[in-house]
């Protein structure tokens, strides 16, 4: 069995759900289809949600009935019969009741959840509806019955095997399952979300569940690229890429894939394939247990990073100083990115910054601490980067003129990073391009 997610563009028109409906019917492996909302629409749900949190439910108002508006205009032409039309009616009035009466409820975290869940919902619905009007058979599977996370939000994949198995037994004779991905169960019982691009990470959790032959993404680009081709004008797809390196490009900032979807394939060795929806037959990157080769593959840039810079005369004898920075990280539950020491001083980034406040607090008593904000994270990532020689000075030679903050090199095999101010960002990423790749 094989696991298919398509992104929010590859749903984004009627047209599109008909590839996807083809795609998903163009072999007989039996499959798991995970989709995402239809483009636009989980932004459009963060606004809403944001509004209601500012008590602003005039304009939410507004935003969910303009929502609406376009879903009638997409159930027009994704089916054609009256009969399904009338059936794609009625579940767009479901969730868009819905939506309405939670404007009356007063708002809470919980709730924002339930209306973000609202896309995946309606996008797996109306998928369904135009299968059943081609006659394909298949199951829609509720994600919020299998897809659970912990109390510190950590997927629970012996959970998700035990109440996935059961609802594949329950139609053992299915060839095709369809799913929701980004939303899931918290450790409450409520309604939560996997983070924004969170299907990719519903993908791989279910592929590695199922123990599935394959996980591939669908999305609008024929794999990895060796840059972000949002800001970098060349760009070239990727053929291979190991576990390894795809889960550090996902990590600090490659789009293309959650930061976190990379390890339950790894953990239970499936191969991911990331495919074009608009060019199908585009070779697209494998990411497996090997890498296809040394040296240096891609970079990324992971942005809005924060440095905090803790000055202390006392670090030089104090053995156990790291370990009292790291509490305070800890204790407020803050992951670091990057760590720089030296005699007098240690540097760590954080993305994170929702205790910075008390983070600072804490750590003054051990000495200064200066705080520097909208940073950027730049990795180049490869596989054995240091094997080439050549490679350090390359990269120091790629970012003449450009102000490093922090240096990363030897924490791993396959990245270097660098801190830069956010406003160099793009500008390293171009520097970069030509310096390492010879791309213009
Ligand atoms: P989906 O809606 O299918 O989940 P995303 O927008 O989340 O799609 O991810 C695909 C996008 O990621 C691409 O359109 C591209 O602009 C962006 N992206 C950023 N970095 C990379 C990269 N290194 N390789 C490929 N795509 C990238
Ligand atoms: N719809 C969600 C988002 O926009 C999840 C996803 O697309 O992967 O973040
Ligand atoms: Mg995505």
């Amino acid at each position: 069995m094989k696991v298919m997610k398509f992104g929010g563009t590859s749903l984004g028109k009627p047209q599109r759900m008909h590839e996807v409906s083809k795609l998903v019917t163009a072999d007989t492996e039996p499959k798991i289809v995970v989709l995402s909302a239809v483009s636009g629409t989980t932004n459009a749900l963060v606004t809403i949600s944001d509004l209601l949190a500012k008590g602003d439910r005039t304009t939410a108002k507004e935003k969910i009935d303009a929502l609406e508006q376009q879903y009638h205009l997409f159930i027009n032409e994704l089916v054609s019969t009256e009969n399904r039309k009338a059936i794609a009616q009625n579940i767009l009035q479901e969730h868009f009741e819905f939506l309405n009466i939670i404007l009356r409820i007063s708002y809470s975290e919980a709730l924002s959840k339930d209306i973000l869940a609202q896309g995946e919902l309606l996008s797996t619905k109306l998928f369904s509806t135009y299968l059943n009007e081609k006659g394909v058979k298949h199951i829609l599977l509720p994600a919020l019955e299998f897809m659970t996370i912990d109390m510190n939000d950590e997927p629970q994949i012996g959970n998700i095997r035990v109440k996935l198995t059961q609802l594949l037994k329950q139609n053992i004779n299915q060839q095709l399952f369809i799913t929701q991905g980004f939303i899931c169960r918290n450790a409450k019982g409520e309604v939560d979300n996997l983070r924004r691009g969170g299907s990719d990470y519903s993908a791989s959790l279910i592929a590695a569940a199922i123990n599935a032959s394959a996980c591939e993404i669908w999305t609008d680009i024929n794999g990895m690229h060796n840059n972000d081709p949002r800001i970098v004008d060349k760009t070239i797809p990727i053929e291979q890429l190991s576990f390894d390196e795809a889960a550090e490009l996902a990590y600090f900032g490659a789009k293309i894939l959650h930061p976190a979807s990379i390890w339950p394939a790894q953990q239970f060795n499936i191969p991911v394939k990331l495919l074009n929806t608009m060019d199908p037959s585009a070779p697209g990157t494998l990411i497996k247990s090997e890498a296809a080769s040394k040296g240096v593959k891609a970079v990324a840039a992971k942005d809005g990073i924060t440095a905090i810079k803790i000055r202390s005369s006392r670090m030089l004898l104090a053995y156990g100083f790291l370990r009292q920075v790291f509490e305070v990280f800890e204790k407020y539950r803050t992951p670091i990115d990057m760590i720089t020491t030296s005699e007098v001083a240690v540097s760590v980034t954080i993305d994170n910054d929702a205790y910075l406040k008390d983070i600072t607090r804490e750590l003054e008593v051990f000495g200064t601490v200066e705080i520097d904000r909208e940073q950027a994270i730049v990795s180049i990532v490869g596989n054995e980067i240091a094997a080439d020689a050549n490679t350090l000075s390359k990269v120091f030679e790629s970012l003449k003129g450009i102000n490093v903050r922090m240096v990363s090199y030897g924490g791993s095999a396959h990245n270097i990073s660098v801190l830069v101010t956010g406003a160099q960002k793009n500008q390293v990423l171009k520097q970069l391009n030509s310096g390492l790749f010879g791309l213009f």
